[in-house]
């Protein structure tokens, strides 16, 4: 058996096309949604994920600015700028770049943006929202995952769901989400017995782990559907040979750009699931889809008017 790929970058362009459509028929209605993006300092992989969401606004015509603290700034300069972005009513959307410097409280900065406004999802208010099943922003990659299943079809209510991965931004939202889909979800985590055991219980088994290949075949039922959150950039050549040894393509890339990006799912998963999210192009994808779809949820949601179904997750 081979597993069905879950095609990630098709499902997120859906998703951007919806979202366009929608920035359309509000700008007839004379409002433009709006994301401010806050990079503090010049942290690399920052830079170039805060480059990708500026691109994924223009090309829903989203209003996009970057604001650029220095390295330096203090709590207090990063609290007035926040509340500043709280009080505009052309921002819908409030984005705190993660890490921030290490002299910044991180957790009081990111309480600091207005609920209301937190497209990340990350605020307790939203956390609170997601568990009593109320209207509020979801955190982009679990949001994304649910899309990925609903979209191909594949059955949740009803089904075991394991989550492997129990953090505030991937693990236990996607444990909450799939529990108010109506699936039977069990969290696993660094202290749990029986991994693999506990695993194959699962019809539907997301992978938040931060390891490449961790989940091999023994973790996985025959027929499940795989999705792998999994980023990891593997650089030794013997650990890539390891997973992608006798694959033209994949070697081909890791001699030009001496890296690869490797899920938590082991590439001989696809011999026993039904389907299952590939590495890249599954959940990755997603993540910004939906970070746009936050931010005209947001804009809609303070303006009362509602979320059309099409855009309801
Ligand atoms: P994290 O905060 O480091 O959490 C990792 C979780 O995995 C923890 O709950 C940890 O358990 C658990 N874990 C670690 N080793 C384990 C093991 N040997 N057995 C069982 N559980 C284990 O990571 P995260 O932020 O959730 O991210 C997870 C992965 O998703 C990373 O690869 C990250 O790059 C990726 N990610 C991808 C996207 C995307 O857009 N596709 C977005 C976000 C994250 P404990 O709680 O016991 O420590």
């Amino acid at each position: 058996m081979s597993a069905l790929i879950l095609d990630g970058t098709k499902i997120a362009q859906d998703i951007r096309t919806e979202v366009a459509a929608e920035v359309k028929a509000m700008a007839a209605a004379g409002v433009r949604p709006g994301l401010a993006v806050v990079l503090v300092g010049h942290n690399p992989a920052s830079e170039i994920y805060v480059r990708g969401k500026v691109k994924a606004c223009e090309e829903v015509n989203v209003y996009s600015e970057k604001l650029t603290p220095p390295e330096s700034a203090t709590t207090g300069e990063l609290l007035e700028l926040v509340e500043d972005l709280n009080r505009r009513d052309d921002i819908d959307g409030i984005l705190v770049q993660l890490p921030l410097p290490t002299q910044v409280d991180s957790k009081k900065v990111l309480l600091a943006v207005d609920s209301a406004k937190d497209v990340d999802g990350f605020h307790p208010m939203n956390v609170g929202f997601l568990s009593t099943q109320r209207p509020g922003l979801v955190p982009c990659t679990p949001a994304g995952v649910m899309e990925i299943l609903k979209r191909s079809n594949i059955p949740i209510a009803g089904q075991d769901a394991v989550v492997v991965g129990r953090s505030d931004i991937v693990g236990k939202p996607a444990a909450m989400l799939l529990t108010n889909a109506n699936a039977t979800v069990t969290i696993c985590h660094s202290k749990t017995r029986d991994l693999p055991g506990v695993c194959r219980r699962a019809d539907i088994l997301v992978a938040a782990i931060g390891r490449a290949g961790m989940i091999t075949k023994d973790f996985v039922k025959l027929g499940a559907t795989v999705i792998d959150v999994g980023m990891n950039t593997v650089t030794d050549p013997a650990k890539f040979h390891k997973f992608f040894g006798g694959n033209a393509k994949r070697e081909e890339t890791f001699r030009k750009k001496g890296s690869m990006l490797i899920g938590d799912v082991h590439p001989e998963v696809a011999e026993v699931a039904g389907a299952l999210t590939p590495v890249p192009g599954g959940v990755g994808p997603l993540t910004i889809a939906m970070l746009m779809f936050n931010t005209v949820k947001a804009a809609k949601m303070r303006r009362g008017s509602g979320v059309p179904e099409l855009l309801r997750v």
